[in-house]
């Protein structure tokens, strides 16, 4: 992977080998010239950069006049949610999200709180590269309001919703552990916990952004915590990834559930309340569409990508949606992946139904998921690679929405061309985790030979 990556979705890349703090600036004057020197809406992830990060990018956005409203560390959510309430021109979280340590980024959200979309992406990029940016004059530079209140207020959203009972929630006095990996959770899920009575273990709990473990919250980075629930006889364990858009789910039994179960133990019970359009990305597990069919609810499919997701839901006025990596949907509160949201949706769920984890996962449909890499020459094509696929398979079910996906009863392959690395990325997905590895390797074998 390149050191650093500038594209219609913010930037990316390792700090002291491509993210500087000229990148970093330049970047920002585009965005706020974008923004038309209205308010911007900043926020971070604790990572040890951070401090560097966000200071060259507020130097940016002041010196074309925006107004910055400085959230300090707060999860990606509560920044989009800040942006759209306050009604600003955008806003920013400054994270890599769950690359590692020596990574960050920005992400960039348009007024209205969902991410920017390519063509919104592309007009940035513009500005930046023509360096058209709106400088101002000394009196009429913009300043810096610090708000501390919008974690807070971000939780008093998710206590007020219809579907949500805190007190029921209370009553069940939960023993949970949190692992919020250092990262922007650790300002809100902690208080979040609190506020639903529930006895919390926290790990990884101090916003300095020292990783104690790999950021991403897959099955073999949670050793630690799973064993932490066993230990203290948890009803489960909750962990995010350091901006806290993704949330995964450990039982009572100390197992990891997987990230994809994130999104079907939440809709399971969101859709038992609530009725209406589901909206999930072409990679994402059966398992949601299935519990949705259950519940007489319609899922309709998308590219693969956040902004993707929720502007297709917008459209469709659908009622829950989201990412099979632990990326939950609840529009009511607001377009954008919430782990926190996420959490409370899980303990509402157990509470209601007096179930363990283990038990209402097993009550749901049972999928197993494999993922495979195939490394790309630097000058193969990989649109002609598919094109190829698609001929060789083409008396099976293909769906093209994204990359090429092979559909066969209770089970899928995908492959698609990765935007930030030269890879082709393969997933299936079946009954068992035997049949997933079959197809994956089938097609991974496919490819490799059309590829040479
Ligand atoms: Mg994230």
């Amino acid at each position: 992977m390149s050191r650093l990556m500038i594209s219609v979705s913010g930037i990316r890349g390792i700090v002291g080998e491509g993210l500087t703090p000229e990148i970093i600036t330049q970047f920002a004057q585009a965005f706020g010239t974008y923004c038309e020197s209205k308010p911007v809406v900043i926020g971070w992830d604790a990572r040890v950069s951070g401090d560097m990060v966000h200071r060259a990018f507020v130097a940016g956005l002041l010196s074309v006049g925006c107004d910055v409203i400085d959230l300090g560390i707060a999860a990606t959510p509560t920044v989009q949610m800040t942006t759209k309430e306050l009604e600003c021109g955008g806003g920013i979280i400054i994270t890599a999200s769950h690359n590692p340590i020596m990574w960050n980024g920005i992400k960039m959200l348009a007024s209205d709180g969902l991410f920017l979309d390519a063509e919104q992406g592309e007009k940035v990029l513009e500005i930046r590269n023509k360096k058209t940016f709106a400088f101002k004059p000394w009196d009429q530079l913009g300043t810096v309001k610090k708000l501390n209140t919008a974690s807070a207020a971000h939780i008093e959203k998710i206590l007020a919703l219809p579907y949500i009972n805190p007190m029921q929630i209370r009553a069940r006095k939960f023993k949970v552990v949190a692992d919020c990996i250092n990262g922007a959770g650790c300002v809100i899920i902690p208080k979040l916990l609190e506020e639903l009575g529930c006895d919390s273990i926290i790990l990884n709990g101090e916003a300095n952004g020292l990783f104690a473990r790999t950021p991403e919250p897959l099955p073999e980075n949670l050793t630690a915590v799973c064993q932490t629930v066993k230990q203290h006889g948890a009803d489960l364990a909750i962990v995010v990834d350091p901006d806290s858009d993704r949330l995964a789910l450990v039982s009572e039994k100390g197992e990891p559930l997987g990230e994809e179960y994130t999104l079907g133990i939440t809709g399971d019970y969101f859709l038992k309340n609530q009725q209406g359009k589901v909206v999930v990305n072409v990679s994402t597990s059966q398992l949601l569409p299935d519990i949705a069919r259950e519940y007489g609810c319609e899922t309709e499919i998308t590219k693969v990508g956040e902004i993707n997701v929720t502007k297709h839901m917008r459209e469709i006025d659908a009622v829950f949606g989201g990412e099979g990596n632990g990326g939950v949907i609840v529009p009511d509160l607001h377009l954008g992946r919430d782990a926190i949201i996420g959490v409370a949706l899980v303990l509402q769920h157990l509470s209601s139904t007096n179930e363990t984890l283990s038990e209402i996962k097993a009550r749901l449909p049972q999928y197993e998921m494999v993922k495979l890499k195939i490394q790309l020459d630097e000058n193969s094509n990989a649109k002609a690679i598919l094109a190829k696929i698609q001929e060789k398979y083409k008396n099976e079910q293909i769906d093209l929405i994204d990359g090429l996906k092979l559909i066969r009863d209770k089970s899928w392959v995908q492959v698609r061309a990765s935007n930030t690395e030269p890879i082709l990325r393969v997933m299936a997905e079946a009954p068992t985790r035997a049949e997933a590895q079959a197809m994956a390797d089938e097609l991974r074998e496919a490819t490799e030979a059309l590829a040479r």
